[in-house]
C-alpha cells in the first residue's frame, strides 16, 4: 500500500522561492570583482535568477544542456545555481585554479553549450576559446560599463541579457532526479571525472548539512562561504543559507587573511568554511596585527586535515569552535563531521581537540566502512586501517560520461580512495589517500602520521611522506622536507626526532631538503609528481638489500 501523501518533487528552485517568501529581505552582500561591496536581498536575487532562467532560452539553453562557470563566489554566480538548475539545465561549475589543458578538457567533456565567465578569467577563455567546441556564447560577469575589449566572437554581457528579460516566470516542476550541477573532481589522481549532482541529492545533502549536529545553521546566522563555489558547490553552502534563511556573505576574489577579516567584522560573520590554508592565513593575519573577530563563533574546516594546534589555536585563543568535516566531490561533499556524541560534555580540553582532529562521524543518510584488499570489512576498533567505501542519496553512483568506473562496487559501495580508522565511537581518522599509503614488505605506513610529526619540529615548514623503491621491503618511506630560512636542521637530526613517535619500522629511511613542495590546483601535495621524481632514490644512493 502506498502513502497518501503529496508527491512535490525536491527541486534546488523551491529553495530560493522560500527564500524570497519567508527570508524575502534578508541581505547576500558580495565582494565583487569589480571591488566594491554590492548587497541586496532573497528577492532581489529571485527576481534576478528568474529574469536569468527566461535569458537561458534566449541564448538556446534547453533543459539538460551544461552551462560552465568560470567564476568566484559572488551573487550573480549565486543566481547562475538558481536559473541554471531552475530551468532543467546543468549549472558546472568549473575551477579556474586548474591547469589550462584540463579546462579544456573539462569543458569539452561535459559539452558545455554556454560559458559563464568573471572578468578575471577572460585572458584564459581568450587563450583556450578555440579549442572549445561545443561552447556557443559567452557570458561576461559584469555590467556594461566594465566590459573588456576582448577578440572573443558571441560574447554577452551579463547585465544586458538579466536586464533585458521579464522576471514572470513559475518555475517548471519536474522529477527531482534531474541533474542539476556538475564538478569535475580535480584529476590528483588521473583524468577529471565528473560528478553529476541531482535536485534530490542537492536538497537532500542541504537539509542533512544543516542539522544542528552538522554546520547547524540557522536565520540568525550570517554565513561566508570561502570555499569557492566551483569547488564541490562550496560545500552546499549556497544552497543551505536560502533553506535556513540566513544572511549570506560571499568574498568575491578575497581569500587572504586581512581581506576576510575585513569582511568578518563588517557584516559580521558568525559562520565560515574553507580549507586549512585559508584558515592559516586569517590566524597569521590575527597574529601579525593583534586582532580577533568580534562575532565568527564557529568555522568549518575541510578539504584536507587541519593540525590540531589550529584547532587549539581557534578554540583557545580566539573562542572560536571549528567543525571538522571529511568529503570529496564525489560525496556532495559533506561524508562525515567531528560533533561530540551524547554524553561527552565531560572530555578536557586536551581529549577534546584529539577528537576533534578525527574527521568524523557520518551524517544521517552516509553509511560507512573500511574494507581491506581482499573487500573484507574490517573491525571499527580505531586501530585497524583499511579502504574507506561509503553509500548514501548524496554520493555518486557513477561518472559523467564514463561507462566504467573502478570506484563503484556493484553492491552499492563507493570506493573513496582515503584510508581510515574507524573508532568504537564511529569517528573515522583518515590515515592516508590509498595510493599515498606506503606499502613496506606488505604492511602499511601512513604518510600522513609522518608528515604530521615532522611538522611538529620546530624547523620544519612543510613535510612529505611518499614510498620509494627498495630492493628488499618493495616500498619504504622517503621525507621530503622544507626547512624554516637559516634552519640548519639534519637528515639526522630529523630522523632522531621520530624515535619514540612510531614504531622503529615507520621512520623514514632518508631525507631530503627541498626549497618548496609542489601542489596540486586544489593546494594538496602533489605527491603523484614527488613519486616520479624521486621513485630510485633509495637505489641511487645505494641502500643495503
Ligand atoms: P580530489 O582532491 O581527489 O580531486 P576532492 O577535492 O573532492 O578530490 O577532495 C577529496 C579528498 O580530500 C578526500 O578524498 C580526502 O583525501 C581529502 N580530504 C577532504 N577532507 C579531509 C579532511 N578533513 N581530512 C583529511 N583529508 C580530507
Amino acid at each position: 500500500m502506498l502513502g497518501l501523501m503529496m508527491d512535490t518533487p525536491l527541486l534546488i528552485s523551491s529553495l530560493i522561492q522560500h527564500a524570497d517568501d519567508y527570508h524575502g529581505d534578508t541581505e547576500i552582500t558580495t565582494r565583487t570583482v569589480e571591488g566594491p561591496l554590492h548587497r541586496y536581498t532573497y528577492r532581489e536575487a529571485h527576481q534576478r535568477a528568474r529574469q536569468l532562467a527566461n535569458a537561458l532560452d534566449s541564448i538556446g539553453i534547453q533543459r539538460g544542456d551544461r552551462c560552465a562557470t568560470l567564476a568566484w563566489n559572488t551573487y550573480r554566480h549565486f543566481e547562475i545555481y538558481f536559473a541554471v538548475s531552475g530551468v532543467g539545465a546543468i549549472c558546472h561549475t568549473v575551477n579556474p585554479r586548474l591547469f589550462a589543458p584540463q579546462i579544456a578538457y573539462i569543458i569539452n567533456h561535459a559539452e558545455d553549450a554556454c560559458l559563464f565567465v568573471d572578468l578575471s578569467f577572460m585572458s584564459l577563455v581568450e587563450e583556450l576559446a578555440e579549442q572549445l567546441a561545443t561552447v556557443k556564447s559567452i557570458v561576461i560577469l559584469t555590467d556594461h560599463a566594465n566590459m573588456p575589449p576582448t577578440p572573443l566572437a558571441n560574447v554577452i554581457c551579463y547585465e544586458d541579457l538579466v536586464h533585458s528579460h521579464s522576471d514572470v516566470l513559475d518555475w517548471p516542476q519536474f522529477d527531482e532526479h534531474t541533474g542539476s550541477s556538475l564538478c569535475y573532481t580535480s584529476g590528483t589522481t588521473g583524468n577529471p571525472k565528473g560528478v553529476l549532482y541531482s535536485h534530490r541529492s542537492t536538497l537532500l545533502h542541504t537539509y542533512a548539512a544543516s542539522l544542528p549536529d552538522n554546520f547547524g545553521l540557522a536565520a540568525r546566522d550570517t554565513v561566508m562561504p570561502v570555499v569557492p563555489m566551483y569547488h564541490a558547490n562550496a560545500w552546499g553552502i549556497p544552497y543551505a543559507a536560502p533553506m535556513v534563511g540566513c544572511k549570506l556573505v560571499l568574498p568575491g576574489p578575497v581569500t587572504d587573511g586581512a581581506g576576510l577579516h575585513h569582511l568578518i567584522e563588517s557584516e559580521q560573520v558568525t559562520f565560515s568554511a574553507a580549507v586549512p590554508t585559508v584558515w592559516l592565513g586569517l590566524l597569521q593575519y590575527f597574529d601579525a596585527c593583534g586582532q580577533t573577530s568580534s562575532s565568527l563563533e564557529r568555522v568549518v574546516i575541510g578539504g584536507a586535515a587541519p593540525p590540531r594546534s589550529m584547532i587549539e589555536a581557534f578554540a583557545e585563543r580566539f573562542g572560536i569552535q571549528v567543525l571538522h568535516a571529511w568529503g570529496m566531490t564525489e560525496t556532495s561533499p559533506i561524508g562525515t563531521i567531528n560533533r561530540p556524541r551524547h554524553g561527552m560534555s565531560e572530555e578536557t580540553p586536551a581529549q577534546r581537540y584529539q577528537r576533534e582532529a578525527k574527521q568524523g562521524r557520518p551524517l544521517f543518510g552516509v553509511r560507512m566502512r573500511i574494507i581491506d584488499d581482499q573487500n573484507q570489512p574490517l573491525p571499527h576498533d580505531g586501530e585497524s586501517f583499511g579502504n574507506l567505501t561509503v553509500q548514501g542519496p548524496w554520493v555518486c553512483r557513477g561518472y559523467f560520461n564514463e561507462p566504467h568506473s573502478d570506484a563503484h562496487s556493484e553492491a552499492g559501495w563507493f570506493s573513496t580512495g582515503d584510508v581510515a580508522t574507524i573508532d568504537p565511537q564511529g569517528y573515522a581518522q583518515i590515515t592516508d589517500r590509498s595510493k599515498d599509503v606506503i606499502k613496506s614488505g606488505g604492511e602499511w605506513i601512513s604518510s600522513i602520521a609522518l608528515e604530521n610529526i615532522a611538522i611538529g619540529h620546530p624547523e620544519v615548514v612543510e613535510a612529505a611522506a611518499i614510498g620509494v623503491t627498495h630492493p628488499k621491503w618493495a616500498e619504504r618511506p622517503l621525507l621530503i622536507v622544507v626547512r624554516r630560512d637559516q634552519s640548519t636542521l639534519t637528515r639526522d637530526e630529523m630522523l632522531h626526532y621520530f624515535e619514540g613517535q612510531v614504531v622503529k619500522w615507520w621512520i623514514p629511511d632518508d631525507v631530503v631538503f627541498v626549497d618548496q613542495l609542489p601542489h596540486t590546483a586544489t593546494g594538496k601535495l602533489f605527491k603523484l609528481k614527488l613519486r616520479e621524481t624521486y621513485r630510485n632514490h633509495l637505489l641511487t644512493i645505494g641502500v643495503a638489500p
